[in-house]
């Protein structure tokens, strides 16, 4: 992998990821762009102890452009994106409307692809490694910027999610704070360890595989299940078989074969709801150990993917319970997702 770092016309940071070493980057960005005044306060919630950012910048987004007009294609004659080159593999750049910035954090957005019509799941398996690669990158770069405790990259497909760019892309979120679902993943698995000698992620694994009825997709190196108390109508978990904390600690072994499960796993997810049906909308992102946490050792690196639809034409709302008090009501037993996820798979 070859990386390019460069700046944009307003000061952010954009790096090119190349697959060959060879390939040159050193187009400019010639847009009379101004830096945006970004201005994200934290606050913290005394009540539920948890922090909300506040981003009054981000009204002025770009918001349903039409595709001639994609700020995530590479440039070309008459249209300067944001991406100055004429082509690209995987390039990553500093959202121009964080959500975090400054010393609360970083937002960046991950371009999978030039190809403005195409998906994550219909990567070659080259182009989701460089991916991966790109987002191991990320990890350990975000992790050298004061302030930054947890590296969250993530996709949203869809604009069910609320996707407001048709390309192909995701984004990293560097937060300053443990978020509130990690730390509570931390204090199971603190308690696990006190009462029973050993590690939550480490039993979670175990017992999926030894019970075998959520396993979606079992790799060499990689363990895909449905979690035993779901939230999302379908959603699965994927896991390396040797646990480690971040993306950084994959061996070359679990690195190869993770672009085979996971284009594997978004594939099935489109074909859940049948061939007839819009591209399935779904959130995957990768929880990793905050870089602050005591016991950042005894954290599983693994990705969640879930989506939001449950039934063809749909979707999952998250109402007066899940909303308002914080209990999902799944209306899909995790069982029958695992078997019809097990159903679609590829030939
Ligand atoms: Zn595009």
């Amino acid at each position: 992998m070859k990386k390019t770092p460069t700046r944009l016309a307003d000061g952010r940071e954009l790096i090119y990821y190349d697959s060959a070493d060879a390939v040159v980057r050193d187009a400019v960005d010639p847009r009379p762009l101004e830096p945006v005044a970004t201005t994200t306060e934290i606050r913290f919630d005394r009540l539920l102890g948890d922090s909300v950012a506040i981003a009054s910048h981000r009204q002025g987004r770009t918001y349903h452009p039409p595709a001639d007009q994609c700020p995530l294609c590479p440039s070309r004659e008459g249209w300067q994106t944001e991406i100055p080159a004429a082509d690209y593999e995987v390039v990553v750049f500093e959202n121009r409307f964080p959500s975090l910035t400054g010393d609360k954090g970083r937002c960046e957005v991950v371009c999978f692809t030039s190809d403005h019509d195409a998906s994550f799941a219909s990567l070659t398996p080259d182009a989701a490694r460089l991916v991966l690669d790109a987002w191991t990158d990320r990890t350990r770069e975000l992790s050298q910027l004061p302030g930054i405790v947890q590296v969250y990259p993530f996709e949203n497909r869809g604009e069910e999610i609320g996707v407001t760019l048709g390309h192909p892309h995701g984004q990293i979120y560097g937060y300053p704070f443990v978020t509130p679902r990690t730390a509570l993943m931390l204090r199971s698995l603190a308690e696990h360890r006190a009462t029973t000698g050993r590690n939550l992620f480490d039993d979670v694994l175990a017992d999926e595989r030894a019970d075998g009825s959520r396993i979606v997709l079992a790799g060499e190196h990689w363990t895909a299940f449905v979690p035993y108390a779901a939230h999302w109508p379908y959603e699965v978990h994927l896991y390396p078989n040797r646990r480690v904390p971040d993306l950084l600690g994959l061996d070359e072994d679990a690195r190869a074969e993770f672009p085979h499960i996971y284009l594997e796993l978004l594939r099935r997810f489109d074909r859940i709801f049948g061939d007839d049906q819009p591209p399935t909308p779904y959130i995957s992102g990768w929880h990793q150990a905050p870089f602050t946490a005591a016991d950042r050792r005894e954290f599983a690196l693994h990705l969640e993917l879930f989506t939001i639809r449950r039934t063809s034409g749909k979707l999952k709302f998250l109402a007066g319970s899940e909303s308002g008090m914080g209990v999902f009501v799944n209306d899909v037993p995790p069982e029958a997702a695992a078997l019809r996820l097990r159903e679609v798979a590829t030939p």
